[in-house]
C-alpha cells in the first residue's frame, strides 16, 4: 500500500512524492528506455487514483473558542488545516485514504447476562472480553 497525500494529490514513490503526472511520466521514460520494471509504478499510479476519487474536500469553518482553539494548535504541530484534519482522524480513526482500507465500524455485542453493549476489541481471535458493566467474562471465538 502506497503513502499518499491527499492534499496536493501525490504519492510516495521510492522516497519521492509524485503527482500523478509525473509518476505517468515516469512509467513512459521507463517503456521508451525498454525498461519493463514499473510495476512498482503503475501500482502506486493506480492506489494514488483510487484515492483521489474517493476523496472529499470538507466546506466548513468550524467556529471554536479561543480556548478550544489553543488546546487544539498546543496538541498539533502545524497550521489550522493539519489541525483540524489530525482532530477528524483521531475521531474517526485512522485510514489510509484508499477505498476500502480504514472504514471498519466498531462492532459491539450484547452482554449474554445483562445485555449491556460491548465494543469487541480488534485484534487477536480467540480472545476474552468483559462486559464493564456486570464483569461477566465471554469468549470471543472467532471474527464476525
Ligand atoms: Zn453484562
Amino acid at each position: 500500500m502506497s503513502e499518499i497525500n491527499l492534499d496536493d494529490g501525490t504519492v510516495l514513490v521510492e522516497s519521492q512524492w509524485l503527482t500523478a503526472g509525473e509518476v505517468k511520466q515516469q512509467i513512459e521514460e521507463k517503456m521508451a528506455s525498454g525498461d519493463m520494471k514499473f510495476a512498482g509504478l503503475a501500482k502506486a499510479l493506480e492506489e494514488l487514483n483510487m484515492a483521489m476519487e474517493g476523496a472529499r474536500t470538507l466546506e466548513v469553518q468550524p467556529v471554536i473558542t479561543k480556548a478550544q482553539y489553543e488546546k487544539l494548535r498546543s496538541l498539533v504541530d502545524g497550521d489550522d488545516r493539519a489541525c483540524v484534519k489530525a482532530a477528524i482522524t483521531a475521531f474517526i480513526g485512522k485510514g489510509s485514504g484508499a477505498p476500502g482500507v480504514g472504514r471498519q465500524k466498531k462492532a459491539f455485542i450484547r452482554c449474554a447476562k445483562c445485555r449491556a453493549r460491548i465494543e469487541l476489541p480488534q485484534g487477536e481471535r480467540p480472545t476474552e472480553i468483559r462486559c464493564p458493566v456486570c464483569n461477566a467474562v465471554g469468549r470471543l471465538k472467532s471474527r464476525t
